[in-house]
């Protein structure tokens, strides 16, 4: 599953926030609520998650999560 910390290295997993992205990209705010709802966050909360998600090709999912920093992984 996603932690806010790499269970490994402790490293802070929480990355930019969501609705900033949005915001930079479209300078409009209304587009940035918009988009940044459909990833369940809002201007006030929500942040992007630095693990990387490791995808099986063979079973069409996500089956760990790997630490961007120590590349140390865990089951998702
Ligand atoms: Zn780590």
């Amino acid at each position: 599953m996603y932690k806010d910390i790499c269970p490994f290295c402790g490293v802070s997993l929480v990355g930019d926030k969501v609705w900033d992205h949005f915001y930079n990209i479209s300078k409009d705010e209304a587009k940035a609520d918009t988009e940044a709802a459909k990833y369940g966050a809002t201007k006030e909360f929500g942040h992007w998650n630095r693990a990387i998600a490791i995808f099986d090709r063979q079973c069409k999912k996500t089956i760990a999560l790997e630490c961007p920093d120590c590349n140390m992984r865990w089951d998702k």
